[in-house]
This record gives structure tokens, sequence and C-alpha cells, in this order.
């Protein structure tokens, strides 16, 4: 009996309940925590059931199917132990949670009798848990929705959670990420980043050595070799005592936005670029006129650079006659928006540009003026294109007018020098009246010179061009030179070694070279130096100020440069020295036609023709040359004077104007020829066709009534090839648009008529 108080005593401290029941769910006993737990009596307990004290329920549990668990089956069916958490509710209504294990007694035989049961009371701890399980499934729930990659590393950079963002960012399951290093998943390295050097510092390894919260920008590679472009942040996560235990790491892909920064960038730098080397100058200005920004073209076509240029008031680059006016035209886009015009600035060096200038003004919203933009275009180039053009016409127009007034003069000149001629060789040498008529006829000469000089530079001049090397015509004018500009001064030549063949008229470019000396002559009366050379340029060089865009471009030019060390001129003056009459000399002293005749030469043999000239530092004129690849065709022979002869046979003198054709017939009669004479080209034809036999040479007037004297040529060259010619031309520039009787190496001579001149030609023709 002791012993069963005593174990009694015992069950009654142990601070779990215990229950023994039989097979009947009788509960035989009860402890004290037990009875507590359920709030009842000991004496209460007699006769109730288990499943009456514990779930308030008069049917047992198996059959109520109140619990699947209970254990009650299992011990008296099986006799084995077994320990199961039930809920229970307590006889006052509360529920209770139970950890219950349940054994069986047995009796001698081995047979269950009793199941006793120990019962502790984890109503507290289960609830405890499934706060915590709440709150675990909270965070990852929280972890999960967050759309950036997010990785909980350990000390040794080891993934220990990763939330699907990130799964889906490495596109890889989460298992195959789990315990593996961020650097192999992120990076695909087998070693830290902070070992590979490449530039990307690992913010979670700084983290776990300071405790700093780290920004970077990294790319990442997914396994499928794509480059991303990652933003960590890296968190520390402390324990109670403050170490560092993890370090939280979020990853943004922000791909999408650097490739957008780069293009942005990119673009940006496209309009940097063309802005900075537009070919044009641009500014932008404010209110008042200070420069904010400025191209390089600006800056450097102004001498400044672009720092110079800024918080510089736009008045600081105008030249000063100009400020007032480029003020009135910002006040004008300021008012009006917009301007455009033509302006002056004023570079460093003290240069004016003048440029075309298109303002706009820009506003903000409220239509407030920011500033306004400038677009300049230098215009220097086309000014001085614009300038060489009005030159050109005018000369062309003045050209026109001399060739014409000379034509007829030339005619006039005929007549007196014909008539005059014969009458001076009428008269003796001892009549009182020759000296009248030699005075007459020396006026006559001079003036026939001046209607050469004009029609030479109206370029109404017959020319002879032919294939000719420069050196050979310069060496042959030396001599002739070397008398022109006296002993003061010292002639010397620097020709090139090549050989520069053009295709000209060498007594032409003699006359050139004779006028150029001249007037280096006059300009050097106390003496100096005439420099004449020769070279080879290509148009490529961009040499000719003038003219130069309509060169083809890989033409060659000989260029003959004449160069003086007189007195120059000022640009007033260098600028009319090729019109015809301009002179700066005395009267009686110049004539100013002589570079009116050098530059129609030049215009006529299709070369250019430019002076550079400062006062008081000399003169350098170039001429420029095509050069052909053509072999020249002769040597050029020193001009010889052939003998002046007469002749006694037949000329057919066709010349439709009377007066002249009277004159010549006169003339050559005089001379001992016999003359038939045609009023026409048909006339001509006819009287040939008379005197086929008789007729050695046909003296024939180029412009006549219903056949030109070139095409009575033609028709008698049917009848007779070998028939002599000689035209005559009142007007040279019949001759040069025949151009194919001037290749023809036929003859030719120009009105005004001189006799001597004229039957020292028909000679020669009929010699040779
Ligand atoms: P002219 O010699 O009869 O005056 P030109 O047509 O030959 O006429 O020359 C026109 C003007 O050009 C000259 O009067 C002179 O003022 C100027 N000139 C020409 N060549 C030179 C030179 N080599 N040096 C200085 N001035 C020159
Ligand atoms: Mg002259």
């Amino acid at each position: 009996m002791k012993m069963i108080e005593h174990t009694k005593a015992i069950l009654d401290a142990m601070a779990d309940g215990i229950l023994v029941i039989d097979k009947d769910y009788n509960i035989v006993f009860a402890n004290k925590t037990m009875l507590e737990c359920c709030g009842i009596k000991a004496a209460d307990i007699t006769g109730k059931k288990c499943h009456d004290l514990l779930h308030l329920c008069p049917v047992p549990c198996p059959e109520k199917c109140h619990t699947e668990t209970c254990p009650h089956t299992e011990i008296f069916k099986i006799g084995r132990s077994v320990s199961v958490i039930h809920d229970h509710t307590m006889p006052d209504g509360t529920e209770k949670i139970f950890g219950i294990t349940a054994s069986p007694i047995l009796d001698e035989k081995g047979a269950v009798v009793f199941m006793i049961e120990v019962l502790r009371d984890v109503t507290e701890c289960k609830k405890t848990e499934k706060t915590l399980q709440e709150t675990k499934d909270f965070l990852d729930n929280i972890l999960e929705g967050i759309g950036e990659g997010v990785v909980v590393l350990d000390n040794e950079l080891r993934i220990i959670k990763a939330n699907r963002g990130y799964c889906e960012q490495v596109k890889r399951p989460l298992e195959e990420i789990i315990g593996k290093h961020c650097y192999q998943i992120s990076h695909g390295h087998d070693v830290p980043c902070s070992e590979k050097r490449n530039g990307c510092e690992c913010t979670v390894k700084r983290c776990f050595e300071t405790g700093d919260c780290g920004r970077a920008l990294h790319t990442h590679y997914h396994n499928n070799g794509e480059t991303l472009y990652i933003e960590t942040n890296s968190y520390p996560i402390k324990d109670s005592s403050g170490k560092i235990v993890y370090v939280i790491e979020s990853l943004i892909d922000v791909t999408d936005m650097v490739k957008l920064e780069r293009q942005l960038d990119e673009s940006k730098e496209r309009y940097r670029k063309l802005y900075e080397n537009a070919p044009d100058m641009m500014h932008s200005l404010n209110e008042d006129g200070v420069i904010l920004v400025c191209n390089k073209t600006e800056a450097e076509e102004l001498g400044y650079k672009i720092e110079e240029l800024i918080g510089k008031n736009i008045s600081e680059i105008i030249p000063l006659e100009s400020r007032d006016f480029c003020k009135e035209k910002l006040e004008i886009v300021k008012s009006k928006g917009l301007y455009e015009g033509e302006m002056e600035l004023l570079a460093r060096n003290g240069n004016v540009i003048p440029v075309i200038v298109k303002s706009k003004a820009v506003y903000d919203d409220n239509g407030k003026l920011l500033f306004t933009d400038a677009i300049l275009r230098d215009i220097t180039k086309l000014k001085k294109l614009e300038d060489q053009l009005r030159q050109a016409q005018k000369m062309e127009v003045v050209g026109q007018l001399a060739g014409g007034i000379a034509h007829d003069f030339n005619n006039i000149l005929t007549a007196i020098i014909g008539y005059g001629s014969m009458l001076q060789m009428k008269i003796k040498e001892d009549n009182p009246l020759r000296s009248n008529i030699d005075q007459i006829l020396a006026a006559c000469e001079r003036a026939a010179n001046l209607t050469r000089s004009l029609l030479t530079f109206s370029r109404k001049q017959i020319i002879n061009p032919v294939p000719v090397k420069c050196n050979a015509i310069i060496k042959k004018v030396e001599k002739f030179l070397l008398r022109i500009i006296g002993e003061d001064i010292e002639l010397k030549t620097l020709l090139s070694d090549r050989d520069l063949t053009v295709i000209a008229d060498s007594g032409q470019i003699e006359q050139v070279l004779m006028n150029l000396a001249t007037n280096a002559r006059d300009a050097m009366p106390d003496g100096g130096t005439l420099t004449i050379a020769t070279r080879c340029v290509s148009s490529k060089e961009n040499i000719l100020t003038l003219g130069t865009c309509h060169l083809p471009l890989d033409t060659e030019f000989a260029e003959i440069s004449v160069a003086d060390t007189g007195g120059g001129m000022d640009e007033k003056t260098r600028e009319k020295i090729f019109e015809p009459f301009f002179t700066t000399k005395e009267v009686g002293k110049g004539t100013g036609l002589g570079l009116s005749m050098v530059y129609g030469i030049i215009k006529q043999h299709g070369g250019y023709i430019n002076c550079y000239s400062e006062a008081g530092k000399g003169t350098t004129f170039k001429i420029y040359l095509p050069i052909t690849r053509t072999e020249t065709a002769k040597e050029i022979k020193a001009a010889g004077i052939t003998k002046l002869k007469s002749g006694t046979e037949t000329i057919l003198l066709a010349e439709d104007e009377e007066a002249v054709r009277e004159l010549i017939r006169n003339m050559l009669v005089e001379a001992g020829y016999k003359v038939i004479e045609a009023v026409d080209g048909a006339d001509t034809v006819n009287k040939f066709m008379g005197n086929k036999d008789k007729v050695s040479i046909l003296l024939l007037d180029v412009r006549m009534p219903k056949i030109s004297g070139e095409e009575a040529y033609e028709k008698i060259k049917k009848m007779k090839p070998d028939i002599k010619v000689l035209f005559i031309s009142g007007y040279p520039a019949d001759m040069i648009q025949k151009q194919s009787l001037i290749e023809e190496g036929l003859n030719f001579i120009a009105k005004p008529i001189f006799p001597l001149e004229l039957l020292k030609r028909i000679r020669s023709v009929l010699d040779n």
C-alpha cells in the first residue's frame, strides 16, 4: 500500500499529464497535472471516458473519426508505443494541443490491459512555431514578390538564398543556384571577382569587411552568353552580437537603361561633332549679345580658342564700323525671331571676314527669349569670285566696244594709208610736200598700232597657235628684253628643266613678255632685277585664285612668272591695270594698252593671268597656259626680214568695198602686177573660170556678199587644186572663226593694209 502511495506521489509530481485508459476508453487513472489541466477533481474522473474528457465527445474517436491517429487503436490492436500530437478541447471549452506518447501496459501473459498516455501541453510552443512559420512565409513572400534579383550570401560568397527574380536573371532553377558561389553563377568565373582583377569591385566582399552598403554597376553573363548590365546593392545582415553573418545583395537588370544611355551618348556625340565640325561658323548669344557657345569652325576662323570666345560680347568680333548695324540686326532677331543677311566679322589678326548670317531666336515655353542662334558662312571666296566675274564682264564689254571701234577705224586707215603711200611714192624726196605726207603716214602707223592693240585686247587678233615650248620663246626674246630694260636692270631667267609645251602663237607670247618687261622697266627707274621663271604646276595646287573652280582638276599648266623689284602698286591700281587706257604714267609716256593686250592674248590662249603686288614691294605677274602633250611642230625661227619684191603675175582681187578695191588694185598695178577685179564671191568664181590659166594668186576679202571669200576659194580649188591664195581680213575675228583656214596654214593679212606689207606677203606666197 505504501508502495502504491509512493508511486502516485511520483506521478503527481510530474509536470506532464498522465492518463491510464482501459480497453473500453475508461479513464482509470489521471495524475495531478492532468486533473489540473482538465479542471476536474480526482473524484469526478471515475466513469469518464477519454473521448469524453479530452474531446467532449460522446463516442470514441476512431468511431467518430475524431482523429485518425487515436493511439488507442494502435496500442490495443498492435501493442506498440506511439507518439502523436493532438488538439483537445478541455471541459471549459479551451483548445489545447498535447504532445502524446502512449504505451501499452501488459499483464503477465503479455496481453495489453491498459494504455498509459503521457501528455505534454505544447499549445504555447505550437503557437510560437506557427507564428514563426507565418513570419517566415511572410518574408519569403516579400522576397519572391520583389521583381529584382535578391541573393543572400555567406562570408564565403556562397548563395544561401535566392529569389525568383535572381533565378530568372541568371536563367537557372533555384536548385542549381543554392550553395554555389555568386561569382560562378553571376559571372561564370571559378574565382572571386577580387582575384580576377577585371575592374569590377566586389561590393559584397567589402560589405563583409567593412559593413558598408555598397553600390556598383557590373556586367553579368547569362549562361547563354548574353551580357547584362546589373546594378548591385549590398547590405550587411548582423547577428545579435553585431557580427556580419550574411550579406544580402539586390541585383537590378539595367541593361536596357545602359544601352539607352549609350545610344543617347552616341547621339549626343554625333550632334556635338556635327556642330563642332560644321563647315559654317555657329554660335548662340544671350539677350545682351554675349557668346554662350560657339563651334570650333568659328573659333578657328576668327583665330581664337573656343574658351576665349565664350563670354565675349558679339561686338568684340565685329569691325567697329559695322557694330551699330549688327546691333540693329540683333534687335530684329529678338523682336521678329529671324534675320538673314550679310555681315562682317573681325578676326583676331584684324582681318575682316564677310559672312552670310542666318540667325534665329529661341524662346522658352512662356515665350521668354532664351538665346539667339546663328549660322555664319564665310563668303570671302564668293565675294572674290563675284568681283572677278564683275571684272571679267566689264573687260568683255570694254573689249567689244574697243574691237568695234578698231574695226571701223581700220577700214578708214586702210584708205588713208593706201592713198597716202601712193602719194608718197609719187612725190619725189626733194619736194617740200614730201615731209608732210611722211608725217601723215607715220601718224597712220601709230594709229594702226593702236587699233592692233585694241584688237588684241578684245581678242579679235588673228593668232596662229601651234605647239611651242615656253622656254624656247623666252630664250628667243631674251636679247630684245635686254634692250628694252636697259643696263641698269639685271635680267634673270630661271627656266624649268622640263619642256613646257603649250599651244600658242609664239609671236603673241613674245608680245606679252615685251609688254611686261616694258612695265617692269618703268617701275624700276633706278635699276633692279627682272626675273622670268617657268615651272610646271597642277591645278590641284589651287594656285589660281582666278576662276580656279572652272579648271579641269587634272590639268597641268605652264607657269610663266615675270617679277620685278620695282615700286609695285596699291590695291586700287592693281584692280584696274588690265583695263584699256588705264595708266598711271604721265601723258605721252603710257598708253594704258600694254596690259590690256597681255590680258587679251592670254585669254585668247585659254590661259590665266594673276598679278601680285604691293606698293614698294615689287610686282609679279603669273601666267598660266595649259600644257599640251602634242609635240612642237617646228623650231621657232628668228624673224628674218624678207626683201621686198614686186612682180608681174596676174592677181585675181576680190573686194566688195569699192574704195578699198580700187586702192589695192592701184597699189598692185604700181608694183607691176596685172589685176583682175571681182566685186563679190560669185563674181570671183566667174572671173576665175574665164581666166583659169592666167591667174597666179587669189587675193580675197574674207567677208563678201553672196559667196564668202572662203567659199569662193573652195570652189576655185576644185578647178585648180594648187591655186595660191592670200586672204584679207577686215575684222580679224572672221579669221578666228574660220580656224580651219588657219590650221591649213593659209595666209591672211589684216586691215589696215600697209602697201609694203601687202606686196611683201604676196611675193612670199607666190614664191613659196
Ligand atoms: P602703261 O604701261 O601704258 O601705263 P599698261 O597697261 O602696260 O599701261 O599698265 C597699266 C598700269 O599698270 C601702269 O600705268 C602701272 O600703273 C601699272 N603697272 C603695270 N606693270 C607694273 C609694274 N611692273 N610695276 C608697277 N606698276 C605696274
Ligand atoms: Mg605698259
